[in-house]
């Protein structure tokens, strides 16, 4: 799938045309590429108390070449911005003026990472109102950007410091290419827990992952990541896409099951398959998904039924047996597909956004039952992907629907396959319960 008004704007005689015309240029994104440097340039951290100087620090054992004042007229790749002291919203000032003064230095692709602690947990109200303050922020940062520039920010909960394995993990996922269609969102770091990879592009090494609805679209995208960081991938389907879930399964060497997820014992099936194969499961992926678009006044019971059973409440019946089986790891991960009409709505939607909305608290709910165990379980929200589901849109809503957010594109399957591993390795298990919109900062909703 794609999309010809972009590729169009960025070559030739139509680029010249578009940039005399003022037409959008929508960028092309700085995507993963293991022959890439992590960031396009040296990295500024701003900020004076101790987690600045920790993530400096962080940077340097990453080999990165950091700043700690700006040098007039240098490229930088990255800026940080840590905020994690500030307690009335004077505070904000000195770090937001000097990362603003830095702004037309920063090269295309990129990025910049605001640290903070949560309004939630503050103590008293002028604390609270400057870390909402870095929100605030932070998403308009992000809508100045050009150049397919991000500006994302990972949150410390109370007791958990800049040095927690997730902080890292966090950090280097938003400062790569691999979050390129992450734009305005908060990363939460709930806690200390996680371990980091020998290696960041091994990061799911003898891992055992399932991938449900992965024949085609963002599945197959996922199952592909899954298996460049180092899985061993199942991968899941209706019996009626089976000649393309095999040819997914074995471009990646990995297997095919199919079966319908509705169905009562597929969960179990799915078990017993990962363990004759693998001796084990880690990784769950729930992915597959439909939608029936209606409006509710014209909406009929086998729409709206179907959506609540594939998409819902085949998942809460799998993740049941998933929690309760010996063969599903302590610390296993999960990984649900929410959207980010399940957040703000959508006209013609209320099936699936009733069911997408439903993986969001199902996702909040399930997560103190994994903690304990070191488990976690996320969910992530797409907003305009470049499918065959979007590719089904009437052509006109298709167009806006892709120029509707800060980065003025779809995203590519691949860029919510990049944010599903970062979930699912074990430097994010200190990330749990939460909701990430891979959406280029999508105007709709929150
Ligand atoms: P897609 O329609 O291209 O692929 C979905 C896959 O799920 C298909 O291969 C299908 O056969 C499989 N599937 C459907 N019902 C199944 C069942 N009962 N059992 C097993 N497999 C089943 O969709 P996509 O665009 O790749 O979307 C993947 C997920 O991402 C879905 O959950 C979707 O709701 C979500 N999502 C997509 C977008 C987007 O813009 N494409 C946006 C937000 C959320």
């Amino acid at each position: 799938m794609s999309d010809t008004y972009l590729n169009l704007v960025n070559s030739g005689l139509t680029k010249e045309i578009a940039k005399k015309l003022g037409l959008p240029r929508p960028a092309v994104l700085r995507r993963f590429d293991p022959s890439k440097p992590l960031v396009p340039g040296p990295l500024l951290v701003l900020g004076k108390g101790e987690s600045a100087d920790a993530l400096a620090s962080v940077l340097l054992s990453w080999q990165q070449d950091v700043r700690r004042h700006a040098t007039p007229k240098e490229k930088l790749g990255a800026i940080l911005m840590v905020l994690d002291e500030v307690m009335s919203p004077e505070d904000l000032s000195s770090v937001s003026l000097d990362a603003g003064a830095s702004l037309r230095d920063l090269a295309s692709g990129g990025r910049i990472v605001t640290v903070s602690r949560p309004a939630s947990e503050a103590q008293d109200p002028a604390a609270a109102a400057a870390r909402q303050g870095v929100e605030g922020t932070l998403r308009s940062l992000a809508h100045e950007l050009r150049g397919g520039a991000t500006a994302n920010g990972i949150v410390l909960a109370n007791g958990t410091g800049a040095t927690a394995p997730s902080v890292a993990a966090a950090l280097r996922f938003l400062l790569s290419g691999r979050s390129a269609y992450v734009n305005g969102q908060f990363i939460t770091v709930g806690s200390a827990a996680g371990e980091l990879p020998a290696e960041w592009t091994a990061s799911l090494a003898a891992k055992t992952a399932v991938v449900t609805g992965a024949a085609r679209g963002i599945g197959a995208a996922i199952a592909r990541v899954l298996h460049r960081e180092g899985a061993n991938v199942i991968v899941v389907d209706v019996p009626a896409a089976g000649e393309q879930l095999a040819a997914v399964a074995n471009e990646i060497r990995g297997t095919a099951l199919q079966v319908d997820i509705t169905r009562d014992d597929a969960a179990d099936r799915i078990l017993a398959h990962a363990s004759e194969r693998y001796g084990r499961l880690d990784i769950v992926i729930h992915n597959a998904g439909i939608t029936r678009d209606k409006l509710l006044a014209n909406m009929d019971a086998s729409r709206w039924d179907s959506v609540i059973a594939v998409n819902i409440a085949s998942q809460l019946k799998m993740n049941e047996r998933f929690l309760a089986s010996e063969a599903f790891s302590k610390q296993g991960r999960i990984v649900s597909l929410a959207s980010t009409s399940g957040i703000a709505g959508n006209r013609g939607q209320t099936n699936y956004a009733a069911s997408k909305a439903g993986i969001i608290g199902m996702v909040r709910a399930t997560a103190p039952l994994l903690e304990p165990r070191g488990g976690s379980i996320n969910a992530v929200a797409p907003g305009f992907i470049e499918t065959d589901m979007t590719a089904r849109m009437p052509a006109l809503t298709r167009q806006v629907a892709r120029r509707l957010s800060s980065l003025q594109q779809g995203g590519q399957p691949v860029d919510v396959a990049e944010t599903i591993a970062f979930l699912a390795s074990d430097g994010a298990a200190g990330v749990n319960g939460q909701v990430l919109r891979v959406c280029g900062q999508n105007m709709v909703g929150a």
